[in-house]
C-alpha cells in the first residue's frame, strides 16, 4: 500500500537499553512530530543545541554504524535500526527524545522498535507524503563495493549481495520488496560481527556493550549463539535492514529498486549525498490515488532543489 498522506504515531513510547558501542544505558521517549518536520533526535541530556535531524547529510561517520551529528557537534549514534523500524511501520514525521548519544542496540534487530511502534499506532495527517521517483539508474561504486538504483513504482525493493570469505556467512543473497513483502525475517535479523573482528574492534573503543544477547557472532565455521540463527538468511537480511534506516535519511519514502554489492552504511551514504549532488534522475512526486501502484497518476510537486 502507497500512502498519500504524511503520519506520525499516536500516542508516546518509551524503552531503554543499552548501546551498543559505547555500553552505556539510556532512555528513550518517541514523541508525535509535525508535519514535513521528519525524524529529529533530541538529545534530551543537553539544554543547548540538541537537535539533530535524521537526514543524509548530518552522517559524520558511517564506518560500523550509523551516527548523526548537528552543526554544533552534538550526534546520535547507531540510528539505523530505529529508523528502519519507522520505515517498516511507516512513520514519517516523530520526535525521538534520548538521554545519551547512542540509540539502545536492544536485541541487535528492529523488532522490539517494531512492537513498540504498533502499540503506539499510527496517524494519517493533512499534509501529502512526498516520494521520491527514480526516473533513470544511478549508480555508485567504490572498489568491490556497489550500490545502484532503477525505476520501480514499489515503495523501495532491495537487491542485496553479501559476499564474506567466512564459510558460516559465505555469500548470501535476498530480494525483499518493502512494499509488498512479508518483512519479519527483515526486521527480526541481528546485527553480525566476526569473533575475530571483536578485539579490534574494542581495541578502538567500539562494541563495549555488545554480546550474544544483541548480536550474531560468527567464530570459523560456529554460530556462537545459543539458539543459532532467526532465519536462514539472517546476514543479508539484516543488510536489508540496515540499508532500509539509512535511506530513511533521504528525508523521502523511495520509489525505485536498489541493489547493493557488499555495502554498508558508508557506502549507502556516499551513494546519497552523490544522488542528491546531481540531482538528475529523479523526481519527488505525491500519490494522487491511495491504491495506485503500477497505474498511479503521479504529479511532480515541487523541484528537488526546493528539497535538497
Ligand atoms: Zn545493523
Amino acid at each position: 500500500m502507497l500512502r498519500v498522506f504524511q503520519t506520525t504515531i499516536i500516542k508516546p513510547l518509551t524503552f531503554n537499553g543499552i548501546g551498543l558501542h559505547s555500553g552505556r544505558n539510556s532512555r528513550v521517549k518517541i514523541l508525535p512530530g509535525v508535519e514535513d518536520s521528519g525524524i529529529i533526535f533530541k538529545r534530551v541530556d543537553l539544554k543547548n543545541n540538541n537537535l539533530i535531524k535524521a537526514n543524509y547529510t548530518n552522517v559524520s561517520s558511517a564506518k560500523l554504524c550509523t551516527t548523526l551529528e548537528n552543526n554544533h557537534g552534538v550526534k546520535v549514534a547507531t540510528v539505523e535500526h530505529l529508523l528502519a523500524a519507522l520505515y517498516i511501520a511507516d512513520i514519517d514525521n516523530a520526535i525521538i527524545e534520548i538521554d545519551s548519544d547512542e540509540v539502545p542496540i536492544m536485541d541487535g534487530s528492529a523488532r522490539e522498535f517494531l512492537k513498540l511502534l504498533k502499540k503506539a499506532g499510527l496517524i494519517n495527517q493533512k499534509k501529502k507524503r512526498k516520494y521520491l521517483k527514480i526516473i533513470n539508474k544511478i549508480k555508485f561504486k567504490d572498489g568491490k563495493r556497489e550500490i545502484f538504483i532503477e525505476p520501480s513504482n514499489s515503495c523501495l525493493e532491495v537487491n542485496f549481495h553479501l559476499d564474506y570469505e567466512n564459510k558460516i556467512i559465505g555469500k548470501q543473497h535476498n530480494t525483499v520488496n518493502f512494499h509488498k513483502d512479508k518483512l519479519e525475517d527483515v526486521f527480526n535479523s541481528r546485527t553480525f560481527c566476526l569473533f575475530e573482528d571483536i578485539e579490534k574492534i574494542k581495541k578502538i573503543g567500539l562494541a563495549k556493550g555488545g554480546s550474544l544477547e544483541n548480536a550474531v557472532v560468527v567464530n570459523g565455521d560456529k554460530i556462537l549463539n545459543d539458539s543459532g540463527l532467526r532465519n536462514d538468511k539472517e546476514f543479508v537480511n539484516h543488510k536489508i535492514l540496515d540499508l532500509a534506516g539509512d535511506f530513511l535519511l533521504s528525508g523521502y519514502r523511495i520509489l525505485g529498486k536498489v541493489t547493493c554489492h557488499q555495502g554498508g552504511h558508508e557506502l549507502t551514504n556516499l551513494f546519497l549525498r552523490k544522488m542528491f549532488r546531481e540531482n538528475l534522475s529523479f523526481k519527488v512526486i505525491e500519490l494522487e490515488d491511495f491504491f495506485a501502484s503500477n497505474q498511479v497518476k503521479l504529479k511532480q510537486s515541487h523541484k528537488l532543489a526546493a528539497n535538497a
